[in-house]
C-alpha cells in the first residue's frame, strides 16, 4: 500500500519503518529542514557540543522491548538525570529527598524521622483538596510547597497553581532516602551521537522516502491508502473549531567558556526569576570534553499561532474542544492520528515509541483482516 506519514520526528519514523518491513511504500514528509521532530539533536557549530534543540531529552523506560529497539539502531551511553534547583537562595538537590529536606529545614534527620517531620508539616485540615496547591499543602506543608513548588508552577503553567487540578500531584513528591535519580526507570540512556542520527538509522529503509520543508496539503492524500497524521490535532482540520490550548517555550542561548553551572539542569523555583530553568547541554554528554559551553534559559509562555506547541494544557475548556475535534477526526476515514501532537497528550520518548509499534501492528493486521483502522489507536482522551 502506498503510505503518507506527516511528521518525522519519532512517531512517524517508528511507524514508517515498521509498515516499510512489511513490504509497504512510506512517503515520510515534514514541513521542517530537519528529521527527528521534537527530538532533534544537532552539534552546535560554535562549541561542537551535542545540542538538544528543543529542550533537553533523557531517555528513560521500564518497557524492555521499546528499550531494545531503540539500541538496535544506536549506541547508548549511561545517563540519569540529576537536577538541582536554586531556590530562596540556595541550591537543593531535586527530587525532593532527604538531602533537600535536611538541608532546607537544616536538620540532619534520618529517613523515619524526615517521614514524621513531613507529616507534622502537612496540612491536615485540607481534607479533600481541590486543586494542586491544596493538594501540595496537603502532602508537603506551606514551607516546602512554596520553595520547590509554586513558582516553579506558576512560571511552567502561567496561572495560579490553585486553577490546576489536584490530580497532576498524585503521590506524595518526596523521597525519604537520598536518591536523587530524577526518573525511577530500569532502563536510561543517551544516545552517544544524540537522538538525530537514531531516527536517521529508523528512517534508513528502501521503502521510506522523506522529504524536508513539505508541509502537507490534502491533494497529497488524493494517491495514498492511508495517512498517518502526527502533526496538531485541530491543524489537520485547519483549527476549524478553535485552538487546542498548549504552552510553547523560548529558549534564550548563551555561551560561556568552562562550566558554567556544573550539572545539566538547573531550576529556578523563585517567582521573580523569570525563567523555569537553565540547561547546559554539554552535561548531557559526559563522556565527552568541551572548551567552550552552550546554555539555555528556558521561559515558559502560552502558545500562540506562530509558536511551537510543547505541553498540551487539557484544562476543561481544552477537553471540551478536544472532544469535538475526535468527534471530526472519528469522521474523517483513512487517516490515523498519532504522537504527542495528533493525540493532544504529553507523551515521553518511550511512550511515542511504544505507541507507534502498537499503532503499526493494528493497521498491518487491519489490512490482513480487512477491517478498517481507526482514527485513533491510543485514545486522545
Ligand atoms: C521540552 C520537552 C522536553 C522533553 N523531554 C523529554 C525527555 O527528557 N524524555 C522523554 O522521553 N521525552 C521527552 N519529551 C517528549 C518527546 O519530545 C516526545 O515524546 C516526542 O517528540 C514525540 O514525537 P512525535 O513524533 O509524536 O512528535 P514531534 O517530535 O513533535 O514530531 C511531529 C513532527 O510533525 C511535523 N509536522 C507537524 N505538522 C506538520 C504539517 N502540517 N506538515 C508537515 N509536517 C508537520 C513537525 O514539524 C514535527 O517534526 C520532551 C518534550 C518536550 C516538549
Amino acid at each position: 500500500m502506498k503510505i503518507l506519514l506527516v511528521g518525522a520526528g519519532l512517531s512517524g519514523a517508528v511507524i514508517g519503518r515498521k509498515l516499510a518491513e512489511a513490504g509497504h511504500e512510506c512517503r515520510i514528509i515534514d514541513a521542517r529542514d530537519h528529521i527527528g521532530g521534537n527530538c532533534y539533536t544537532r552539534r552546535d557549530p560554535e562549541t561542537d557540543v551535542m545540542m538538544h534543540v528543543y529542550g533537553p531529552h533523557i531517555f528513560h523506560t521500564d518497557d524492555e522491548e521499546v528499550w531494545t529497539y531503540v539500541n538496535g539502531f544506536t549506541e547508548f551511553m549511561p545517563f540519569q538525570n540529576r537536577v538541582k534547583s536554586t531556590t530562596q537562595g540556595a541550591v537543593y538537590s531535586l527530587p525532593v529527598n532527604l538531602l533537600t529536606i535536611n538541608q532546607f529545614f537544616g536538620k540532619t534527620m534520618r529517613p523515619d524521622e524526615a517521614r514524621d517531620f513531613i507529616a507534622e508539616q502537612a496540612d491536615l485540615t485540607i481534607e479533600d483538596p481541590q486543586n494542586f496547591e491544596e493538594q501540595a499543602m496537603r502532602f508537603v506543608g506551606r514551607d516546602l510547597y512554596e520553595a520547590f513548588f509554586k513558582g516553579y508552577t506558576e512560571k511552567q503553567w502561567g496561572c495560579s497553581p490553585t486553577a490546576l487540578p489536584a490530580s497532576i500531584l498524585k503521590r506524595l513528591p518526596v523521597r525519604f532516602n537520598y536518591d536523587d535519580n530524577y526518573f525511577f526507570h530500569r532502563f536510561q540512556g543517551m544516545p552517544k551521537d544524540g537522538y538525530t542520527p537514531m531516527i536517521q538509522a529508523i528512517l534508513d529503509h528502501p521503502g521510506i522516502t522523506v522529504e524536508l520543508n513539505t508541509t502537507y496539503s490534502p491533494d497529497m492524500a488524493a494517491d495514498v491508502d492511508h495517512v498517518f497524521w502526527s502533526g496538531p490535532l485541530d491543524g489537520y482540520f485547519g483549527y476549524e473549531l478553535g485552538r487546542l490550548g498548549y504552552r510553547t517555550l523560548d529558549f534564550e542561548r548563551f555561551t560561556h567558556q568552562g562550566d558554567y553551572q556544573g550539572c545539566a539542569v538547573m531550576n529556578y523555583g523563585d517567582r521573580d526569576v523569570p525563567y523555569t530553568r537553565i540547561t547546559e547541554h554539554k552535561h548531557f554528554s559526559p563522556w565527552e570534553s568541551h572548551e567552550g559551553s552552550v546554555c539555555y534559559r528556558e521561559y515558559s509562555r502560552e502558545c500562540g499561532p506562530d509558536d511551537i506547541p510543547y505541553y498540551p494544557i487539557r484544562l476543561v475548556e481544552e477537553k471540551a474542544l478536544l472532544e469535538d475535534y475526535i468527534a471530526k477526526a472519528e469522521a474523517t476515514p483513512g487517516v490515523t492520528f498519532v504522537g504527542r501532537l495528533g493525540t493532544y497528550r504529553y507523551l515521553d520518548m518511550d511512550v511515542t515509541i511504544r505507541e507507534a509499534l502498537d499503532t503499526a501492528d493494528v493497521f498491518l493486521s487491519g489490512v490482513t483482516s480487512g477491517t478498517a483502522i481507526p482514527a485513533f489507536v491510543k485514545s486522545p482522551r
